[in-house]
């Protein structure tokens, strides 16, 4: 019976991201959680400027670019196709924002190796702080 349940459990989570860290943008990523803070508020949308911090980043971009700083921080398999898209803030690199039922779902943001770097430091579990740089 317990293997039974066990096996069942297995089945309920999978497919869903299982981390044993969370991450949120304004921790992680003070620099750009600031320059989306500001430039949100220039385009009158403080509301999102007051998501922009405590926005959990769930999943970085899994395409091989040195220089994509692309996350997700809402599951896109929950996604309605309900989409507000920002491309004119002003922030470094190419960026777009992906804002989902008002909250941040996806931020597109090429050209930043720095938050590239970032990213796969974050997501790279099991290595130790010794690692050499990437
Ligand atoms: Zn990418």
């Amino acid at each position: 019976m317990d293997a039974l349940l066990a096996r069942a459990r297995l089945r309920q989570s999978f497919g869903r991201v299982i981390s044993m860290d969370r991450f949120w943008l304004g921790e992680q990523l003070p620099e750009l959680a600031d320059d989306l803070d500001a430039a949100f508020r220039d385009i009158g949308r403080e509301d999102l400027a007051d998501c922009v911090w405590h926005t959990e980043i769930i999943e970085p971009c899994p395409c091989d670019s040195e220089t994509c700083g692309t996350f997700y921080t809402v599951s896109h398999r929950i996604w309605t196709g309900k989409v507000e898209r920002f491309f004119d803030l002003k922030v470094e690199g190419l960026i777009c924002v992906h804002v989902e039922n008002g909250q941040i779902a996806w931020v597109e943001l090429l050209n930043r190796p720095d938050i590239c770097k970032q990213l796969i430091r974050m997501f790279s579990y099991g290595l130790s702080d010794d690692e050499p740089d990437l």
